[in-house]
């Protein structure tokens, strides 16, 4: 076996995987000539080896004496030396941090022997002693397994005994006293005692820490951060240093710069006279960094100095632990500092000004999906605090909401019409609940996943939504919800959280977020570095505005259906539907005509030169028709039409698989007025912008095709429209016509169909239900099962399953581009703004990505990542 330990002389930054990032780290710094005291790494390879044989090697014991007298020549002390005691640490480090989740032990080496050579040598007897107890609690705990409550008993019975305030106040007799009872704690426990003997304490210590990779916490953040379980962990062994000196020593952590604002200079904490973990333990409370500037100016100069060289070194922010020793400065750690998203941002864009980054190297230093954290508005920190978690759901739509409770579309529609702040809760929700849905703040739900109608018409929208909240029960009749033993009642406010998926009584106070500031700079270089285009779905003028505002190149996804759903539009709309023949429906395609048209004005004029694609009608029919007994009398009212008759009507229309049933241009075919009238409405909104000096280039989507006969039929259908208008107001109008491809038949005939199609775009929902057969408004109930079987990766809905679908969507790439070289492809499904999928599209040549606004940024993003990662191998960062 290859050599199983390095000297920290012998290592570098590079070897993370062999040494962890704290030995990698100690190398590193030894090697820049920073003051790190002497040790050496036992590598993670030794951890495997261990792992399997459950004891130490020959090899490596042999090893370990080596590195030992290595060690004692270099410091000039000796393990278990009786003039000049040689201390040491045993710390575990893996190759991603997992702070505070394996165990280190300080003072190895102090035993009954050496406590007074340590006294004796250093003329400081209470150090000595504060040394010892402090290795027989960290050993116990360790090693033996002994509640760390035990030992932090004894320590405060002698403090609440002798009425001292801090750990500060123990003498050297209480020191003595606490050393003798923590050792009478081993025998309590049985463990044969504490041993004496150093070199059996650094055996015990090193196994343990070999075992604590396995230890409970452990696994279970390594589960959480997705850490492989294979990494295993190195062991540094390392001389003290004491930060338990005096009142000129002490220790402390500090990062290059804030880590929760990203704004520059030393950012840290420290504790004079303390040891190892005092800091955090929050033994005492520690004084800021900038503190030292005033009563240890050298020694502050001297960290300044460090930080600075092991940023630029570097090139990110680092956490570093250091300890002061009688007026030395030791440097401990140092690795990539964890951050907010908006330190992550500021420091990334700040480092490119400073010139020790490039944009490329910048971008890829944030996280797209840590960027939404930064787009919604969120609740104020403090006014959170006092309040309970309710309940908690899916964090299906981010942002943060307050409002009173209603439990229908219409409650909700009238209370916001009275001016009221509303939160809309259901079981679920369907297409008729949309007009109460745009007047909510919030969506919460009992029901559904995240891609349920209420999560994705939450996210289109772009308003706070929590989806899934099992432990509500909705009561409709009563007009209250329940959570465990909580009521809401009607009228309630409640809060929403739809980042994190909590549920608040109460109103909670919000801060409002947009793109400004470093973010706005980050996002234009990301622009610039990618090469798909990020457009958005938008299905009226205000989502649009919103992801205008976020700079999306256009618009690859508008849903004429959501149109109709307005009171006087659906009026008309199921007057279109409930029409015996096309006489009858004459008079509600014109007035349905003149209402749309409006729209596709003012979309057009807000687009100006960017593109707009509009899909023409797509859900089956009866979505737009009443189904409970009263609506259906009020239609009937409305419409003239018997209730009988409605009734009949409205049973004809139903469907056993509306999804699969008759819907997209399947209604084309059936009826052709429709779609003639959409098309009528898109140019007539051309024509009048064209009168008022403004050109526009319709391109118009076909959904769910399925032959290139179809598409044949369908585009036959649409050109003679677009013909006809555009003769009769003597323009000439540049248009495209193009397909969804979310029928897999589609994707595998791809190059018949490009023959009449003027660009793809891919409706991966549609396409994912197909290729699965997952009704994607039932997988609530079977795909968490799947995924904590592991049996799928992930919600193929929210990332795109690269080996089925993906393969579909390979294949209608290369055979669509085999026809037409250049032909435009899209994602318009709901994978278009994850960042996991995008680097995907980038691979396929997929020419650009459409989401919901709020997702722009993050696709833009994670679209720059996508193409800088294919373009050249950056180096791979430390993930923070
Ligand atoms: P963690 O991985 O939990 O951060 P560390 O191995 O960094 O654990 O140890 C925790 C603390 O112990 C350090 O921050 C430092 O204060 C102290 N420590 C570790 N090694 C030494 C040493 N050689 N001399 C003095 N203090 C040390
Ligand atoms: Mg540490
Ligand atoms: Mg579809």
């Amino acid at each position: 076996m290859t050599k199983q330990i390095y000297d920290f002389s012998e290592g570098n930054m590079k070897m993370r995987d062999l040494l962890g990032g704290k030995g990698a780290g100690l190398a590193e710094m030894t090697n820049m000539d920073l003051p790190v005291p002497h040790g050496f790494t036992i590598t993670t390879e030794a951890c495997h080896d261990y792992q399997r044989r459950q004891e130490l090697s020959e090899q490596l014991l042999a090893e370990l004496d080596q590195s030992l007298s290595a060690l004692s020549r270099l410091t000039g002390k000796q393990f278990n030396g009786s003039d000049h005691p040689l201390l040491l640490s045993v710390r575990s480090g893996a190759a991603i941090s997992m702070p505070g989740m394996m165990d280190t032990i300080l003072n190895i080496g102090l035993n009954d022997q050496t406590v007074i050579a340590l006294a004796e040598l250093t003329g400081n007897e209470r150090f000595a002693y504060d040394s010892y107890r402090r290795l027989l609690a960290m050993f116990g705990n360790v090693v033996d397994g002994i509640p760390e409550d035990d030992f932090d008993q004894i320590l405060t019975d002698t403090k609440i005994a002798n009425n001292y305030e801090s750990d500060l106040d123990l003498t050297i007799d209480d020191l003595k006293e606490i050393v003798a009872k923590f050792k009478n704690l081993y025998e309590n426990y049985d463990h044969g005692g504490f041993p004496q003997d150093p070199k059996e304490q650094l055996l015990a210590a090193v196994n343990s820490v070999f075992d604590s990779w396995n230890n409970h916490r452990a696994q279970i953040y390594r589960r959480q951060n997705n850490i492989s379980e294979d990494l295993g962990t190195a062991v540094n062994i390392q001389e003290m240093v004491f930060g338990n000196y005096g009142e000129d020593s002490g220790t402390g952590v500090a990062f290059t710069r804030n880590p929760s604002t990203g704004e520059e200079g030393l950012f840290g904490e420290y504790l004079l006279n303390a040891q190892g973990e005092d800091v955090v333990a929050g033994i005492r409370t520690p004084k800021p960094v900038s503190v030292l500037k005033e009563s240890m100016p050298i020694l502050y100069e001297q960290l300044l100095d460090i930080a600075k060289k092991l940023e630029n070194h570097y090139r990110d922010m680092q956490d570093l632990e250091f300890t002061i020793e009688n007026g030395k400065m030791y440097l401990l750690q140092t690795r990539s500092g964890k951050r907010t998203p908006t330190a992550s941002v500021k420091i990334a864009v700040d480092q490119v000004n400073e010139g020790l980054l490039s944009k490329k190297e910048a971008l890829l230093r944030v996280e797209p999906e840590s960027v939404s954290r930064m787009l919604h508005p969120e609740f104020e920190e403090e006014d959170l605090r006092q309040h309970e978690i309710l309940t908690t759901g899916l964090p299906a739509s981010p942002g943060a909401a307050s409002g009173q409770v209603y439990f229908t579309a219409q409650d909700a529609k009238q209370a916001s019409d009275n001016n009221k702040k509303v939160v809309l809760m259901r079981a679920d929700t369907s297409p008729e609940d949309i007009e109460g849905m745009i007047v909510s703040q919030a969506i919460v739900t009992s029901r559904g996943g995240m891609t349920s109608h209420a999560a994705v018409v939450a996210r289109g929208m772009a308003s706070t939504g929590v989806v899934g909240a099992h432990e509500l029960e909705v009561d409709y009749q009563k007009k209250v919800a329940k959570v465990k033993n909580q009521l809401i009642h009607e009228g309630d406010w409640v809060s929403v959280d739809g980042t994190s998926g909590n549920l608040y009584l109460g109103r909670i106070k919000t801060t409002d977020a947009t793109i400004k500031g470093e973010l706005s700079v980050l996002l234009g270089w990301a622009k610039e570095a990618s090469k798909m285009g990020v457009y958005t779905n938008a299905d009226t003028p205000k989502d649009f505005q919103k992801a205008l505002d976020f700079d999306a190149d256009g618009i690859g996804l508008t849903r004429t259906e959501h149109m109709f759903f307005k009171p006087e539009r659906l009026l008309q709309m199921r007057r279109l539907i409930l029409a015996e023949d096309a006489a009858g429906r004459k008079d509600p395609l014109k007035k349905l005509l003149q209402m749309q048209q409006g729209d596709f004005y003012e979309i057009y004029k807000l687009a100006r030169d960017k593109e707009v694609t509009i899909r023409l009608l797509d859900p089956p029919l009866h979505e737009f028709l009443p189904h409970d007994e009263k609506e259906i009398e009020v239609v009937s009212k409305q419409t003239q039409i018997s209730s009988e008759k409605l009734k009949d009507r409205i049973d004809s229309l139903k469907e056993s698989n509306p999804m699969l049933g008759h819907r997209g241009d399947r209604l084309a075919v059936t009826f052709p007025d429709i779609y003639e009238m959409q098309v009528q409405a898109i140019m007539n909104a051309v024509v009048r912008l064209h009168n008022e000096g403004v050109e526009v280039s319709p391109h118009i989507m076909i959904p769910l095709t399925n032959s290139k006969q179809e598409m044949a039929w369908v585009r036959n259908l649409v050109v003679k429209q677009i013909d006809r208008v555009s003769t009769e107001n003597d323009i000439a109008v540049k248009y495209t016509v193009g397909t969804m491809m979310e029928m897999p038949r589609a994707c595998i005939t791809a190059d018949a169909i490009a023959e009449c199609s003027d660009f793809f775009s891919f409706g991966t929902n549609d396409l994912t239900q197909l290729t699965f057969g997952y009704s994607r408004d039932d997988i609530g109930s079977f795909v968490p099962a799947y995924i904590k079987e592991g049996i799928l990766p992930v919600d193929p809905f929210q990332t795109v399953d690269t080996e089925g679908v993906g393969e579909l969507m390979k294949i209608a790439v290369v055979k669509g581009r085999k026809t037409k070289k250049d032909l435009p492809i899209g994602v318009c499904g709901e994978v278009g703004g994850d960042p996991k999928s995008i680097e995907f599209f980038e691979e396929i040549g997929v020419t650009y990505v459409s989401c919901s606004p709020y997702r722009v940024p993050i696709a833009r993003l994670a679209a720059a990542q996508a193409h800088i990662r294919s373009v050249v191998n950056e180096p791979q960062f430390e993930k923070v």
